[in-house]
């Protein structure tokens, strides 16, 4: 993006295609048999998922999962056609023709669902490829223990069964008993379909070791940089570097209120600079009073509450003069990664990374190479 275009924005989005790709081949290098996929629903978790898809295929990638049919239907062109992707939420009644008719391939998770591509199957006398989800504890999609038992396998004539998958519901927690209860689980189902490979793990799920990793692992969040596994250092490279403008600065004297509703006063002779980001760009209004921005190193705290548009920050402790009115500032970077940003928001950073919007500037580098 050349200087002319970012002079009408208030904040760049730098993408860093290499670094998600460092990401995908790190953790495909953890496992010992099998594939990995790449989850890019949600616009690749709001980073764009017509140039991270094509950027995973480069590197090797050929297993891709969105959440909705429209958004395979929209990424399908985008990708070769020996890269297969997947619907996480299947089909909703009446939308099969259009499934099959774009090369999509739906995760079945209901009774319903699975009758309805069967019928599409018989009707094109074919079988069609189909993930089967079944439930080990998240209660949210998939067929549970009754539902599995009545009609796997018999009831899965017609179908061409690429896995049979499940999904983690707190992977990150490593010592959980409940990753253990949730694989046992899915491995007894797993007796009942012999010879159908099998996907379990998400970011997290990989690094609970090689009894979750099956055939294919579905990372997502790890891929843009979030730490996988709650406590530990993070081993995956930021994606994101976000930086915003400064509108305005200003020297205020002690006890000096800021911004909506006054929330913050200055406790001493204070400089301040108003930045072009506010929680329509997805910096989140929970990050009143306690986010922070970064300009050599120096953390320097959001002041007040986060508007729409604009935030403040408290730059008294630059020295005077080295912030001025189009500088730009670090709400997220290598040092100071979407985790930090999420955990002074009171959220995680899936929130934070999908909540960025379409106002910012965004800037795509690397990612080329294979
Ligand atoms: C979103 C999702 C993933 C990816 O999870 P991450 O925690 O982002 O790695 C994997 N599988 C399913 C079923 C999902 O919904």
């Amino acid at each position: 993006m050349d200087q002319n275009t970012f002079s009408t924005f208030g904040a760049r989005l730098t993408i860093d295609l290499d670094a998600l790709c460092d990401n995908w081949r790190s953790l495909r290098a953890r496992l010992s048999r099998g594939q990995c996929a790449a989850v890019v629903k949600a616009d690749a978790y709001g980073l764009g998922a017509a140039q991270v898809a094509p950027a995973l295929y480069r590197a090797g990638c050929r297993h891709f999962f969105v959440a909705h049919l429209n958004e395979g239907i929209a990424l399908r062109p985008v990708l070769p056609v020996d890269a297969t992707l997947y619907i996480l939420h299947g089909i909703h009644p009446g939308a099969e023709a259009e499934c099959l008719h774009h090369r999509l391939v739906p995760v079945l998770n209901s009774v319903p669902q699975i009758e309805a591509w069967q019928a599409l199957a018989l009707a094109g006398n074919q079988p069609l490829p189909a993930v089967l989800q079944v439930d080990t504890g998240m209660a949210r999609l998939g067929l549970d223990a009754e539902d599995f038992a009545r009609w796997v396998p018999a009831g899965l004539i017609g179908l061409d069964l690429h896995f049979v998958m499940s999904h983690l519901v707190s992977a990150e927690a490593l010592h959980s008993p409940f990753n253990r209860l949730q694989l046992d689980r899915f491995r007894a189902m797993l007796t009942h379909l012999p010879g159908v490979r099998a996907s379990l793990a998400n970011s997290s799920g990989i690094f609970l070791g090689a009894d979750y990793h099956f055939d294919l692992v579905r990372p997502g969040a790890a891929l843009y940089g979030v730490a996988p596994v709650a406590g530990q250092t993070n081993p995956m490279r930021q994606v994101i570097h976000l930086q915003a403008k400064v509108l305005q600065t200003r020297s205020i004297a002690a006890g000096t209120p800021v911004g909506y509703s006054h929330t913050w006063t200055a406790s001493r002779p204070s400089r301040i600079a108003t930045v072009a980001v506010g929680y329509a760009d997805g910096y989140l209004r929970s990050l009143s009073n306690r986010g922070a921005a970064r300009v050599d190193g120096v953390s320097l705290p959001v002041i007040g509450n986060v508007s729409m548009d604009t935030l403040i920050i408290d730059i008294t402790a630059l020295p005077e003069g080295r912030i001025r009115e189009g500088d730009l500032l670090d709400l997220a970077d290598p040092t100071h990664g979407v985790d930090a940003v999420a955990a002074h928001a009171g959220t995680i950073a899936y929130e934070i990374l999908t909540s960025l919007g379409q106002r910012y500037a965004r800037h795509y580098v690397g990612g080329e190479a294979g």
